[in-house]
């Protein structure tokens, strides 16, 4: 824990779009119940690269106590959230193959 900052978000002003998720660098924030949220206080770098995204004036930093920005968490996080995101597609007429080494859309 360290004094920081860090991004915040306000709940009531959020109405899911998902623009931070994209300008986030770290990937450090996710929709839930279609609402942005820190992933974990441990991603954010707190530079603040979302606030300029958000149509609803939804991003502010603050300064609190929070975990350590941990860049090696960030990017192993980073690294299992595109394997997810890597869909693999069947066709009947082809070897298997996966959207995101072929047509690069995730
Ligand atoms: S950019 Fe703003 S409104 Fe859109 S998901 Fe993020 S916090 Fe919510």
């Amino acid at each position: 824990m360290a004094r920081r900052k860090i991004i915040k978000i306000d709940q009531s002003r959020c109405n899911g779009c998902g623009e931070c998720i994209t300008a986030c660098l770290e990937s450090a924030i996710e929709l839930k119940d279609g609402k942005a949220r820190v992933i974990s206080d441990s991603f954010c770098d707190g530079l603040g690269a979302c606030l300029a995204v958000c149509p609803e004036g939804a991003l502010t930093i603050v300064e609190r106590d929070a975990e350590v920005f941990d860049l090696q968490a960030a990017k192993e996080h980073q690294g299992r959230s595109k394997e997810e995101k890597s869909v693999v597609m069947v066709s009947p007429c082809t070897s298997p193959m996966t959207l995101h080494s072929h047509f690069n859309v995730l």
